[in-house]
């Protein structure tokens, strides 16, 4: 979902903006090879098939047997995750929402987990954190292998005097412990691509949402929380609970400083980092400097894609569109196949099988515990 939004980003991105780019007529530069496109081949399936994928971050809320049968075949396990946000248009009520994501979880045969959400608008109301605790514990007690909190905390809900209220706003802390003591992960979509900070630029991976989605542009916003503020927030709940396993969702919203973002993986154990819907900002830098970092961090980078499957879409057509991601990001990460975005080619990195299956299906494992256990 658009958690969605930011999420959104991605989904925009990822699956929108690219996939229609795969579909233009690309005319290869001279010595430049052509860039592979659309689904897998039988061969590159087998490839993948055996990588055991875990797609850590995407969003399913309609059952389909189209739908559940390109997961069986890809060999794809998701973690389905759940988003509360008033802005979608999309998706009604959390309530419906979650029964959505619960239905398709129990739906897939094996082929999703559960990672809940609460209700964070609710944060300033009597007896907030033990309600989210009751209704975390519940959905623990039914498979839920993580919680979401998503941008909304920084970048929309405010306090009574009209600030936004951060990660590390003390309502929220019985809720972390909630989580840390049941031993699941919390999965941190705080802040979103500096883009949204920054004048509009065309040639930017997040122009096309943020013209879409002003909502979430704070550029033009009278007093908004910078990235840096939130992000400190971010970082303090790390600190504040060394037993919770934090995955920041987006590359922790540090995908603009690699430099940033490699320090934090080196600070923190209890922080890892998701590649949801950022592939194109490690496909834009430069090549050997995209296989030292995926080299260099194999043990805290998780595959993810933020793909989404929305009530009422056409399941065969997002089935294919979900394929063709699997496929693109795979190309680039284990290939050294051409693979192109936003009109540019991108070399693939061929990375070794031993960081591949960390990357795809290791990690995963080990910072969502439960992934490939429940439900099977
Ligand atoms: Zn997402």
């Amino acid at each position: 979902m658009k958690a969605m939004r930011a999420v959104v980003v991605s989904t925009a991105v990822l699956l929108g903006i690219v996939a229609g780019c795969k579909h233009e007529q690309v005319v290869p530069q001279p010595g430049a090879a052509a860039a592979v496109s659309g689904p897998f081949s039988s061969q590159e399936l087998q490839q993948f098939v055996a990588l055991e994928a875990i797609d850590s971050h995407a969003h399913a809320f309609q059952s389909d047997p189209a739908f559940f049968a390109m997961l069986k075949k890809l060999n794809v396990k998701m973690i389905d995750i759940l988003v509360v946000d008033d802005q979608s248009q999309k998706y009604n009520h959390l309530s419906q929402e979650a029964e959505a994501g619960w239905k398709f979880v129990k739906g897939s045969d094996g082929s999703a987990v559960f990672c809940t959400s609460f209700d964070p608008y609710k944060w300033n109301e009597p007896g907030f954190a033990a309600a989210a605790n009751k209704q975390l514990d519940k959905d623990f007690s039914q498979g839920a292998i993580a919680v979401k909190i998503w941008k909304n905390i920084g970048m929309e809900i405010k306090d009574a005097k009209g600030n936004y209220i951060l990660p590390d706003n003390p309502a929220f802390a019985p809720i972390y412990k909630d989580i840390a003591a049941h031993n699941k992960t919390l999965v941190a979509h705080v802040a979103d691509p500096s883009s949204s900070w920054a004048p509009l630029d065309p040639a930017s991976p997040d122009y096309w949402y943020y013209t879409h989605n002003p909502v979430w542009y704070m550029h033009d916003k009278p007093h908004p929380a910078s990235k840096e503020q939130i992000l400190a927030a971010r970082d303090h709940v790390v600190e504040m609970n060394p037993d919770l396993r934090v995955v920041g969702a987006h590359l922790g919203s540090m995908e603009a400083d690699f430099h940033q973002l490699a320090q934090h993986l080196d600070k923190y154990p209890n922080f890892a980092v998701d590649m949801a819907a950022r592939m194109p900002y490690v496909m834009m830098l430069p090549h050997a400097d995209a296989i030292a970092f995926m080299t260099k961090y194999q043990d805290k980078l998780i595959y993810a894609t933020d793909n989404e499957f929305a009530p009422n879409e056409n399941a065969q057509d997002k089935a294919k569109e979900w394929e063709e991601a699997y496929a693109r990001d795979w190309r680039f990460l284990a290939t050294s196949d051409t693979v192109e975005y936003l009109g540019k080619k991108y070399q693939g990195l061929s990375l070794p099988g031993s960081v591949l299956t960390k990357v795809y299906h290791d990690n995963a494992v080990k910072w969502f515990p439960g992934v490939v256990t429940v439900g099977k």
